[in-house]
């Protein structure tokens, strides 16, 4: 039964009461691309850009990188494409671009920070996107990962637009930036919230070790707080504030991050049926609530029953 709701709603995101909700699929790689293209969305919402850069010992150069940029943007004409530049480092090691010596990886130099390191990669990057998005009519975004500060998120921006790519924003997944978020929106057309690292920092947990699971929960009432805090930034300057982390495809807390004012959610294109029936089934204000419950719960398994026994009533 529970499947045949999710077939029956199609179309852009929507809570009951008609409050849009973007709906984006991830995607990591050209292999998932025609599922991608084929998922009933409205984009893109994190396009990982590191499959490109895997298993090599140089960096692809910028024809190489176009050719595959177009292929995604030509499969998304029409729709909105979020391309995340290189985020190189901790679970991501490229022996191109971050360095094997160091003793805490996820604590190094990692995402945006290999661009101060290596200024070329980023470049080249760069320069491919804009070639790309030039030939297609998606609507390109172009976002950095791992950033802390609001002076790299400026950095960035200024540069993603002086290549001519309009719009440009940053990821929060460390809590520092959602801290300081209104800070960081300044610069930035949009934000989008990695909730898998910011689960791993917030909580100071590695997120590739399976005995920290319970840490590592997207209902942590920490993690949420920090959504919470980053989606009020955004709203305070009329931002989208999305969410592209694992937490977008779990129906329940999908519901909870629109509560929280997220208004985007990106996931695996095969989640994004039964997370648009669950919105269609919900409205904004019931979202709220949920939200309530799920943030003053006093930790992630009974924010995620408090939540889900509201549902069942
Ligand atoms: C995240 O950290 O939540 C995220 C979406 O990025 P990745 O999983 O690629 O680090
Ligand atoms: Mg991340």
């Amino acid at each position: 039964r529970a499947r045949r709701a999710a077939e029956s709603v199609a179309g852009p995101g929507r809570t009951a009461d008609g409050h849009p909700v973007a709906l984006l699929v991830n995607l990591g790689g050209l292999a998932e691309l025609p599922a991608a293209a084929a998922a009933d969305s409205e984009g893109v919402g994190l396009f990982r850009t590191e499959f490109l850069h895997l298993d090599r010992d140089r960096a692809p150069g910028m024809e190489e990188q176009t050719a595959a940029y177009r292929e995604v943007f030509a499969a998304f004409a029409g729709r909105r494409v979020v391309v995340r530049t290189l985020d190189a480092g901790a679970d991501k090691p490229l022996p191109f671009a971050t360095a094997a010596d160091e003793p805490n990886p996820a604590l190094g130099v990692r995402g945006l920070r290999t661009a101060a390191r290596d200024p070329h990669l980023l470049e080249t990057q760069l320069a491919a996107i804009s070639a790309a998005a030039e030939d297609f009519g998606a609507q390109v975004w172009v976002m950095a990962p791992m950033v802390s500060l609001p002076r790299e998120a400026a950095d960035f921006t200024a540069r993603v637009r002086a290549h001519g790519l309009p719009v440009a924003g940053a990821m929060v997944e460390v809590p520092a930036a959602a801290l300081r978020a209104r800070n960081l929106a300044g610069p930035c057309d949009f934000l989008s919230i990695g909730t898998n690292d910011l689960a791993q920092y917030a909580l100071a947990a590695d997120r590739t070790l399976g005995n920290l699971a319970e840490l590592l929960d997207p209902w942590q009432p920490a993690v949420l707080d920090l959504v919470a805090m980053t989606a009020e930034a955004g709203a305070a300057r009329d931002l989208p504030v999305g969410v592209c982390g694992e937490a977008a495809a779990d129906p329940a807390l999908a519901l909870v991050l629109v509560g929280l004012g997220v208004t985007s959610l990106s996931a695996a294109p095969g989640c994004l049926p039964a997370v648009r029936a669950a919105l269609a089934a919900h409205s904004l204000d019931r979202c709220r609530h949920l939200a309530h419950l799920a943030r003053t719960a006093p930790d992630a398994s009974s924010a995620r029953t408090a939540v889900l026994t509201a549902l069942a009533d």
